[in-house]
């Protein structure tokens, strides 16, 4: 559930990497020892860094999946530290739309949705995941009138592995908004926002 672009807030020259660390997921049972793992500030600087960057690229959110979706021995992106939880609402076809960061927990963007009166249809209890990682798992479905998370989403900001932004949404391409947003495991590119 985002909606179209907001300008980047702030422009990183050079993209800002941490050397090689560990890296596991919430239970402990996947391990991995990234070449490098990132926390970009702004969606230019990540951008610029995804199409500067040479192998493989993963984006973890809180990395609560239990499989091995974001284990990798080269480049590890998080969204965490990319700015704002709530970026816009606004009122679409009878919908009410809110654009949110991508990398930030359920738990911050509900925060931010309820002061705008907003909430979710259908949350689990934990609520430390990231919004991106929500979308690209189908996390929460409780049956066919509450469907899971993504089913939600309306609209997403993709980056590709050359940089470019693509706008997926379902008035323009619902085809790439399904295959590229909902349940693709991390693999339709990155999700900003
Ligand atoms: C204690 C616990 C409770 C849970 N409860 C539930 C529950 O009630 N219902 C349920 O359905 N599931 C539940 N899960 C599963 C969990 O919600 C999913 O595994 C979810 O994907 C975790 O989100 P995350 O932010 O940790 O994503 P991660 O595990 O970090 O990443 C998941 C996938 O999303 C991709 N990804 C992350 N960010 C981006 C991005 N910005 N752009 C593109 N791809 C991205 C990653 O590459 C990876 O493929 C639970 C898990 C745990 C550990």
């Amino acid at each position: 559930m985002s909606l179209n672009a907001t300008a980047p807030r702030t422009l990183d020259a050079t993209p800002q990497t941490s050397a090689a660390s560990d890296w596991e997921n919430w239970s402990g049972s996947v391990k991995a020892r990234p070449r490098h793992i990132w926390h970009p500030e702004s969606e230019a600087a990540l951008r610029q860094g995804i199409a500067g960057s040479t192998g493989a690229v993963r984006v973890c959110g809180a990395g609560h999946s239990f499989t091995s979706l974001c284990a990798t021995d080269e480049t590890l992106i998080s969204l965490v530290n990319m700015p704002g939880d709530l970026l816009e609402v606004r009122q679409l076809g009878g919908e009410t739309l809110a654009r949110l960061q991508a990398g930030a927990s359920l738990n911050r963007v509900s925060r931010a949705l309820l002061s705008q009166g907003l909430a979710f249809k259908n949350l689990g209890d934990i609520d430390v995941q990231s919004l991106a990682g929500a979308m690209m798992t189908a996390t929460h479905g409780t049956g066919q009138s509450l469907p899971c998370v993504s089913a939600e989403l309306r609209s997403l900001r993709l980056i590709t592995a050359s940089g470019e932004v693509i706008v997926a949404d379902g008035a323009t391409d619902p085809d790439l908004l399904e295959r590229g947003a909902r349940v693709p495991g991390g693999a339709g590119g990155c999700d900003a926002g």
